[in-house]
């Protein structure tokens, strides 16, 4: 279903009062190349992404390419990610994932979000964020746990599920602001529309937020 004028208007504020306060926002989880955002993608399931990078600061100077990881000991890429969390899964998911780019798309992370989701362990969220992040490709709205909690709360979506909502997302967001949108939305949702407490008389979108002062 199509946004109104009105509701794409309202979130073109947003968006200019968002960038106002966070110019710098960009993704949080540290890389140099489309692989290394792949892999990290998936450590930050249940995981935050200070832990992740924490992480990953020494897992990318062990495995530089797929076939570091697609070649390595199942029991050495778990412990070497063991600290993320759910590790058996995640190095199972990174280790299938490598040996099909290896297979499939000549060692390289595919550009298409077709290709990316056929890849072990990975759905549409962690698709969005290689395709927006690695490639700048605008394949949609990544949700994550932030984005969720403030389109709700914004009156952006009543949805539950993370597909849902980035389908209301991307009927308001303008397509060229898809990749930001998520990194201004989760930029907010730590400094300041945190889950618990948010504070909203420090608000620059207090406003235009239904939800403004429904937590004091
Ligand atoms: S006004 Fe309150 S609920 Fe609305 S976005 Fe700001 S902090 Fe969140």
């Amino acid at each position: 279903m199509g946004a109104t004028p009105e509701e794409k208007r309202r979130v073109r504020q947003l968006i200019k009062l968002l960038r106002s306060e966070y110019p710098e926002a960009r993704c949080s989880l540290d890389h140099t190349n489309p692989l290394e955002l792949l892999v990290a993608t998936i450590l930050s399931a249940q995981c935050t992404d200070e832990r992740v990078n924490a992480v990953t600061a020494n897992l990318f100077r062990k495995y530089r390419t797929w076939e570091d990881y697609a070649s390595a000991p199942a029991s050495g890429l778990e412990r070497d990610i063991h600290s993320t969390g759910f590790f058996r899964n995640k190095a199972k998911s990174i280790q299938g994932a490598c040996r099909q780019i290896g297979e499939r798309h000549g060692g390289s992370v595919p550009r298409t979000m077709e290709e990316l989701l056929e890849l072990p362990g990975v759905a549409r969220k962690t698709a969005n964020v290689v395709l927006g992040n690695a490639y700048q490709i605008a394949s949609g709205v990544v949700v994550d746990t932030h984005v969720s909690r403030l389109s709700g709360r914004l009156g952006l979506s009543g949805e539950k599920t993370p597909e849902k909502i980035e389908r209301d997302l991307t009927a308001q967001v303008p397509e060229s602001d898809w990749i930001d949108f998520s990194h201004l939305l989760i930029a907010h949702g730590r400094k300041v529309c945190k889950a618990r407490n948010p504070a909203c008389g420090e608000c620059v979108l207090a406003r235009l937020c239904p939800s403004a002062g429904l937590f004091d």
